[in-house]
């Protein structure tokens, strides 16, 4: 039997069921606070842009799951991911 991958068991307890949206990675322009700014042209929802922080700049941009910012009265949600093609580590 072989064991799952790290990247196996984060898919299966965090499911990507949510649409995936397309993300541009942007450094924060503050001088004082130095983190990443996640931005989408278009949200599945609202089809509007949205920014969304991504944590320090010391680390790598944070992507993955988040509630839209057009949240009326139940919270949409999608899936942030890299516009740029990533090696993964399999
Ligand atoms: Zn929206």
């Amino acid at each position: 039997m072989n064991k799952p991958t790290l990247a196996e068991r984060v898919r299966a307890s965090h499911p990507v069921t949510c649409p995936r949206v397309e993300v541009h990675i942007h450094p924060s322009r503050s001088k004082y606070d130095r983190f990443w700014i996640l931005e989408i042209d278009r949200c599945p929802h609202c089809e509007k842009p949205h920014s969304h922080g991504g944590g320090s700049l010391d680390h790598p941009p944070a992507l993955g799951h988040r509630l839209s910012h057009c949240v009326t009265r139940r919270p949409l949600d999608y899936a942030l991911v890299s516009s740029i093609e990533e090696g993964s580590a399999t």
